[in-house]
């Protein structure tokens, strides 16, 4: 287990002690692993009704990220995923309760229901009127008659938020629980895992998953779900999920919810935003109106790998609730949203079509130019594989996509250029590199592409000394881009020498497969050399031993370009 923790034992008081540290306004009930509002004075003068609730630990932010005005008055921890004790709740009521009355937002399991429960009396006995709503909102479990009933998940969040909405705003005892019931009546949640989850004092994951097996309708706890099977398309899972929340609370095309999209603790953010969207078109798709969208890490279980979705049936009364101000730190981090927007686009601007009114269509491009250049990116789709294998050892493993996306892109442009100039191919090309090309190849061979052909634009007609002008600018103009020099370990150590070659002239062919050769030459010595520039620089000595994959790059498209002149001239 790796865990940044002290002690398996102090995991629970250590969490809440950071946390209320942190937030100004909550304060640590003495004794107790509860958080509790600062104000909580001034909050029993107020005459308005408390909300408690609470749970086993392991689901941060919840339940203590939603304690502050407008959500929960107190959040009563246990152990990791385990029910507070009777004590520690009754406590927790003796100091919020007052006549006006106190709600108890409880998750359907056995432990909690008995401890809270009990508790429930013995404050009923000192004179405090107490409530409680029981939310089960586990709609995989269905209607669950052979289980403990079905489980309360993260929907209960917004059982929170409606609860702690109706009490601020200063409704009685019942009307606080009436409100919450109801929101418990339209909410369902789902969720699936991708990977399990460790309990600190167990050390180890609480079941396992093959490397493309996912468990749908899992409990937040870890507990196994209700099917085993592969993985599938982030689309079709949140399709199954949806559609399993639609049936359970027989939603029905028209109706209006709120979704809460949740993050079981371990998932990206960038494939939180993906579920979502997928989550509104999907019920866009099934004529569900979204009214509300919440999209974060709302209730957990401690770092598993997979999400929940809720939805909450709303009415103009539930509705405003979820928009009601709230001081809850962990509500406030994640559920700004207000109605989903649809997705926007900004339209870039048409780029000035310089382009195609100058071709230079007088004098075309020679086919063997042309053939180059296409054996020079077919040799780049060929060695994708190999080159970003390379980039794993050196850099960050995507160069072989990146040039690959780069020929690709330029075949299809070449079809594109009937009699154009060299000068207007090679301009062409670097837009359509700079277009289809990120990371640091694609600027500087957008920039070698675009030099080239301004060099081209002036030449006088001479094939040899234009080749030889043309290389070298392109050359310069990637060593200014980029900064590296000789001997820094970049495609610059390989571009370098081919100029150097083909400036001895000899005619075309002669100078392409000398630069051909001093460019392989190059390539494969910057194996040997200490990483000055790019992304290699970080990894330091740990790249001798490898060549540099970008000059290798320049090595292959060189000799492939050569070879193809080579044929045409014989
Ligand atoms: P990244 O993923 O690091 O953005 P790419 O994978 O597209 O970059 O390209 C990596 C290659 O770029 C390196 O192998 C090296 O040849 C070349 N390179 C990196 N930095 C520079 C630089 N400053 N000047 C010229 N070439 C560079
Ligand atoms: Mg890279």
């Amino acid at each position: 287990m790796k865990k940044l923790i002290n002690d398996v034992l102090k995991v629970v008081p250590e969490t809440l002690e950071g946390f209320v540290r942190l937030h100004p306004d909550l304060a640590l009930l003495d004794g107790y692993a509860t958080v509790i509002r600062g104000d909580i004075e001034s909050f029993r003068a107020s005459g308005k009704v408390a909300v408690i609730s609470g749970g086993g630990a392991g689901h941060e932010p919840a339940h203590a990220g939603y304690v502050g005005r407008g959500m929960l008055t107190a959040a009563v921890s246990g152990d990791v995923f385990a029910s507070p004790s009777t004590d520690a709740v009754f406590a927790a009521l003796m100091v919020v309760g007052t006549p006006a009355g106190v709600l108890m937002v409880v998750k359907n399991y056995t432990g909690d229901r008995i401890n809270f429960g009990l508790a429930a009396e013995m404050a009923r006995a000192h004179g405090i009127p107490v409530e409680t709503v029981v939310v089960d909102d586990d709609a995989a479990l269905g209607s669950a008659e052979a289980t403990a009933g079905r489980r309360g998940i993260a929907g209960t969040v917004l059982v929170h938020k409606v609860a702690g909405a109706a009490a601020e705003a200063g409704l009685s005892l019942a009307d606080v629980a009436e409100r919450a019931r109801a929101a418990v009546a339209g909410l369902a949640s789902m969720g699936v895992a991708l990977s399990p989850c460790t309990v600190p004092a167990a050390g180890k994951a609480n079941f396992e998953l093959g490397a493309d097996e996912i468990e749908l309708g899992l409990g937040i706890h870890g507990e196994a779900g209700v099917e085993r099977r592969t993985i599938a398309s982030a689309a079709t899972l949140t399709g199954i999920l949806l559609d399993t929340i639609i049936k359970d609370r027989s939603i029905k095309p028209g109706a209006a919810v709120a979704l809460l999209v949740n993050n079981l603790g371990g998932t990206p953010t960038m494939e939180m935003n993906i579920v979502a969207k997928n989550a509104l078109d999907h019920l866009q798709g099934a004529g569900i109106a979204v009214e509300r969208a919440y999209c974060g890490t709302f209730l957990t279980a401690i770092e598993m790998d997979g999400v929940s979705l809720s939805l909450l049936k709303l009415d103009a009364s539930l509705r405003k609730a979820l928009d009601a101000e709230t001081e809850a730190p962990a509500w406030l981090t994640n559920a700004r949203a207000t109605q989903p927007p649809l997705a926007k686009a900004v339209t870039v601007p048409a780029e000035q079509a310089e382009a195609s009114t100058d071709d230079g269509r007088a004098t075309p491009a020679p086919e063997a130019v042309i053939a180059a250049i296409r054996a020079g990116c077919e040799v780049l789709l060929a060695a994708e594989d190999r080159l970003t294998e390379m980039d794993r050892h050196v850099g960050d493993g995507d160069i072989g996509r990146s040039l690959a996306q780069g020929a690709e892109a330029v075949l299809a442009r070449l079809d594109a250029m009937p009699g154009y100039a060299t000068y207007a191919v090679l301009r062409e090309l670097s837009l359509t590199i700079r277009r289809a090309v990120g990371g640091t190849s694609g600027p500087l061979y957008a920039a070698m592409a675009l030099s080239a052909s301004n060099s081209l634009k002036e030449a006088n007609g001479d094939a040899s000394a234009s080749l030889a002008a043309a290389f070298s600018t392109a050359v310069a103009s990637v060593a200014r881009l980029g900064g590296a020099k000789a001997g820094d370990r970049t495609m610059v150590d390989a571009l370098l020498p081919a100029a150097e070659a083909i400036a001895r002239g000899g005619g075309v062919a002669t100078q392409l497969a000398a630069a051909a050769e001093a460019a392989s030459l190059g390539a494969a010595r910057t194996a040997e050399m200490m990483p000055r520039r790019g992304r290699s620089s970080y990894i330091g000595e740990r790249a001798l031993g490898y060549p540099d994959p970008g000059a290798e790059a320049v090595a292959l498209w060189l000799k492939a370009a050569a070879a193809s002149v080579a044929t045409k001239r014989a």
